[in-house]
């Protein structure tokens, strides 16, 4: 997809499914069954992993690296590398690696067994996430120990690279970002896990089970929600199904999610 210059491109990891029920514990079954689009037979929901790549001037940047090969199902995860390879780039070709937050489904592929895997990139996030995962998960210093020496962080609203500028949502986690990617008078929108489906942009009120800091979460979700419907702008979330873009819109008075 070309935003002016910029060109964005999905690099996918794999999919896994979960219990609609468990991830949405205060929507009702009734609620649940309205949604065949995202939902399947039982309320399973299937979400994508993997990341973007942004091609900006002479850069070749990331924005999230996918889980990692450690999906249950092999035959459907750990394809991060091998999508990238599929559009002529090699890991050492990266120079940027941005990340919207430091889940594990997020940084998955930035080091692998203590190395770092793309070896010439610069590794930046937004400073809060860093400190709070740092000094909370466990899991994410061993993982990101490794490229603790090449890491670059900004805090809140900031031009990250030409082209790109963080937008902080925070509440999923503390220092979560999404980024607007704008050339020309083109924008497109990288969400990140500000809404990890589209129905949490047409309905504010589905709160998924994963956000650190559920009510500001839910106020970061809104506000992303308003500027999306009032700009028509292109927008694609972490985990929106094969990590495709669409616009939210107003159709018949319902905020609907159009691809
Ligand atoms: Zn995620």
């Amino acid at each position: 997809m070309l935003v002016g210059n910029i060109r964005v491109e999905p690099v996918i990891d794999g999919e896994f499914s979960l219990d609609a029920k468990q991830w949405y514990p205060n929507v009702s079954e009734d609620a649940l069954a309205k949604h065949p689009r995202w939902f399947g037979p039982g309320g399973t929901f299937t979400m994508t992993v993997g990341g973007f790549l942004v091609r900006t001037g002479a850069r070749l940047a990331l924005v999230d690296c996918g889980i990692g090969p450690y999906l249950p199902d092999e035959d459907n995860g750990g394809k991060f590398l091998d999508d990238l390879r599929s559009k002529g780039v090699a890991p050492e070709d990266i120079t940027d690696v941005l990340f919207t937050h430091l889940h594990f489904d997020h940084v998955g592929w930035a080091t692998q067994k203590g190395t770092v895997v793309f070896a010439n990139a610069r590794y930046r996030c937004d400073a809060a996430d860093w400190e709070w995962f740092m000094a909370n998960e466990e899991g994410a210093r061993r993982k990101l120990a490794p490229i603790a020496g090449r890491l670059e962080t900004w805090s809140g609203s900031a031009t990250v690279l030409p082209g790109i500028d963080a937008l902080p949502t925070y509440g999923h986690t503390p220092g979560h970002a999404a980024f607007a990617i704008s050339s020309g008078d083109e924008r497109a929108y990288l969400l990140g896990d500000a809404a990890h489906c589209p129905v949490e942009l047409e309905d504010i009120e589905w709160d998924g089970i994963s956000d650190v800091d559920p009510v500001a979460a839910r106020r970061a979700r809104d506000e992303v929600a308003r500027m999306l419907e009032a700009e028509g702008a292109r927008a694609a979330g972490a985990h929106f199904p094969g990590l495709e873009f669409g616009r939210l819109m107003r159709l018949g008075g319902e905020a609907a999610w159009t691809v």
